[in-house]
């Protein structure tokens, strides 16, 4: 397996394997000389210096200049790690994280998971011996809860800052307020060449460090006329550029994987219809919930006469350094959350990116040589299409898992909030509705002891919500695996191309009356009766990883589930209870079927089944969803079909019945349901 286990040892790190000596030692020196070559290295000593002077220090550089990996390293030679203190670094992005403590614990020539570790949600690939800790920005927001003055550590040096992702922006918040009663503390906030100025004002006038960049030229070029399918548009440009250019890489900023993934195989289609005309062309994609065995293979040097293309989210934006890229496609978009505070929707939605986000691409083209970036739109739509920079997540993003986490730390206040933007005030008051309704705020906007409990849980509240609910329902086995298959849900099948029919009916296979949450729980049940058979995965046409990678999740959850003290119980075939139990946790996701088409049940908004559910065919009256996501339509995904008057047992401070007359049938008796109080 790939997974670590919380905390304490960590076998399951992804490790190298050990090599013959003076092999190892000459990789050794050149890793030294590499490390010496990075633009950041003349600046080391007056960098120590800063530090040393200052508690609070802004850091700016160019991608790629050694921010992330060489600034951790120096502050341990210079032994700021002395007496087993950690120096945390944080980053937005998984895949970030991963890949770069993987990359420093290389050149520190120890295995991952000793001295440098990592921890990411619901894998923690770390040990009592490790001092240089990468980590996402959220599992550090979490540390919080544990460790409330970050006692363990000496510094924080939280990463990519601007990228402003929510759990960044409270950070800020959160350690300039430790600061002030821990003056040992160091902080540093390193970010690319974007909102320093900002972040020194914040941190009341820190000083900046400017590590100048040495970037080539890079000419841009757009198009003449706007690109009708930018995937095919690019698909045709990568041809293009193997074909007439000189030597160098090739990066593809696309916006998620069914996007890079698509993009692959029609790269990969055409290669080999021209066949052994042209050189080779390595196409390699990254994005976060890319196997981290696969994501390596993008760092590996390009072998001679060949070229490679590598196809990445904006994760290649600045999160991760790709040597050796001369080219840089950019059809300039990205996905984005959004958030409805009128409807409560939050969603994903492909949005075109902003000016900022273009010129941090165009750069990674400049790093080696003098580069080329194609843009593919108009340079008109660069100057009057896309935004300066981007809107921060915190003002675009559902903020209930946020309000739950604070509220737990003991601030109460959020609207006084030390934030470096603040949240719209609608979006915080709508937080606070949704954890009321969900029973973890009382009617004070104290946190009650359901509440407490949803914030152990590292998953939104609804999930939370939904797993605790399965302890009055007697069905905790199932439900955990429920949300174990629900945090892998877009890996669980396997569909190659030239098996589609045969894919295809693997899955309707696994059809049970009730939704997909549902067939999920059976396909992990019939995985586990297989003995977790390889074999069985294959037949089935369901991906072993992800499977394995539920099983470590449920593991987790089930650790947390009695540190709560919650006893396990299964409600053996008895599914209307776990049906029941996910509605408990997600009766604000819901939508009736009318004429027309499904409408949300609160705000009448239309949204549809996806085609991948097993719903989609049947479109019952009422359903709950897991999540949308908005490609051409607002897609439900995840679904589950429930009867009205389940939604008054678990929700009854939300739903009045005549919302939910309709003649759906069976009503119950409201005294068969559990009060809000009785589930708290
Ligand atoms: P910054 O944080 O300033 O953008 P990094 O410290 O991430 O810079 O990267 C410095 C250099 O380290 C990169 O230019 C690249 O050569 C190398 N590097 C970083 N991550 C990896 C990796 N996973 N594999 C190989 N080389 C890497
Ligand atoms: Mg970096």
């Amino acid at each position: 397996g790939d997974l670590g286990g919380v905390g304490g040892v960590t076998p399951g790190c992804p490790q190298d394997v050990p090599e013959a000596v003076p092999e190892a030692e000459r990789r050794r020196q050149s890793l030294q000389d590499a490390r010496r070559a990075l633009p950041i290295f003349p600046f080391r000593e007056e960098l120590l210096a800063a530090v040393g002077q200052h508690q609070v220090l802004v850091i700016e550089g160019e991608t790629g200049s050694g921010k992330t990996t060489q600034i951790p390293q120096y502050l341990h030679e210079e032994g700021y790690t002395r007496g087993g203190m950690k120096i945390g670094v944080t980053q937005p992005r998984r895949v970030a994280a991963m890949s770069v403590a993987a990359r420093v614990a290389v050149e520190m020539g120890t295995k991952l998971g000793n001295e440098v570790g990592y921890s990411i949600r619901f894998e923690d690939c770390t040990s009592e011996r490790t001092v240089l800790k990468y980590m996402t920005d959220g599992m550090l927001l979490r540390e919080f809860l544990t460790e409330p003055d970050l006692a363990s550590y000496s510094v924080i040096m939280v990463d990519e800052a601007h990228e402003r992702t929510l759990h960044t922006d409270v950070l800020f918040g959160l350690i300039k307020d430790i600061a002030r009663f821990r003056p040992q503390l160091k902080v540093l906030v390193a970010s690319a060449t974007m909102d320093t100025e900002r972040f020194s004002a914040f941190f009341d006038h820190a000083p900046v460090f400017r590590i100048p960049g040495r970037r080539f030229p890079v000419d841009i070029y757009y198009t003449k006329a706007p690109e009708a399918d930018y995937l095919e548009a690019c698909v045709v440009s990568v041809l293009q550029i193997h074909v007439t250019q000189p030597p160098g890489d090739i990066l593809v900023f696309l916006t998620g994987q069914e996007e890079i993934e698509a993009c692959v195989e029609l790269l990969q289609e055409r290669c080999r219809r021209l066949g052994s005309r042209l050189p080779e062309l390595l196409v390699l994609p990254i994005y976060a919930n890319l196997p981290s065995e696969l994501q390596a293979r993008i760092f590996q040097p390009t072998p001679p006469g060949a070229r490679k293309v590598v196809v990445a989210t904006n994760i290649a934006e600045t999160s991760v350094t790709i040597d050796g890229i001369v080219y840089v496609l950019d059809p300039g978009f990205c996905k984005q959350k959004s958030y409805s505070a009128r409807t409560g929707m939050e969603s994903l939605v492909v949005t075109p990116c902003s000016r900022a986000s273009a010129n941090q691409r165009a750069g990674r083209a400049g790093r080696v040589a003098p580069g080329k970036c194609f843009r593919l739109y108009t340079a008109w739509a660069f100057q009057h299409e896309l935004e300066e920079t981007a809107v921060p997540e915190i003002q675009r993003a559902d903020l209930g898992a946020l309000v739950l986490l604070l509220k737990s730390l003991g601030i109460n206040d959020l609207i006084h909030f030390d934030f470096l933007d603040p949240p719209p005030h609608e979006t915080l008051v709508l937080a606070l509705e949704q954890l009321y309704a969900l029973g973890a705020l009382n009617h004070l906007g104290e946190l009650t002891t359901l509440g407490r409990r949803m914030a152990e849980l590292p998953v939104e509240p609804m999930l939370a919500k939904m797993i605790l609910a399965s302890e009055q329902y007697g069905c905790t086995e199932e439900v955990l695996t429920v949300a174990a298959m629900l945090s892998v849900n877009n890996a669980v099948f396997y569909r190659p191309k030239d098996k589609v029919l045969h894919a295809d009916s693997a899955r309707v296979a696994f059809g049970v009356p009730g939704g997909d949450h549902l067939v999920l729980l059976n396909v992990y049940n019939q995985w586990v009766a297989s003995g977790h058979s390889l074999q069985w995965c294959y037949e089935h046409f369901v991906q072993a990883r992800s499977l394995r990678r539920a099983r470590d999740v449920r593991e987790q959850l089930q650790g947390l589930m009695e540190r709560v003290e919650i006893a396990p119980s299964s409600c053996g075939g008895n599914l209307d209870l776990v049906r029941k139990a996910i509605t408990a946790g997600f009766f604000y996701h819901t939508a009736r079927l009318a004429r027309g088409g499904y409408r949300t049940v609160k705000h009448q908004q239309p949204v549809f089944i996806h085609p991948n559910s097993a719903l989609f065919a049947l479109q019952p009256r009422w359903v709950l969803y897991h999540e949308l996501v908005c490609t051409s339509k607002e897609f439900m995904r995840q679904v589950l079909e429930i009867d009205s008057s389940w939604l008054l047992e678990v929700a009854p401070h939300y739903y009045q019945a005549k919302e939910l007359e309709d003649g759906s049938g069976r009503k119950m008796p409201k005294k068969a349901g559990k009060s809000r109080e009785e589930l708290g």
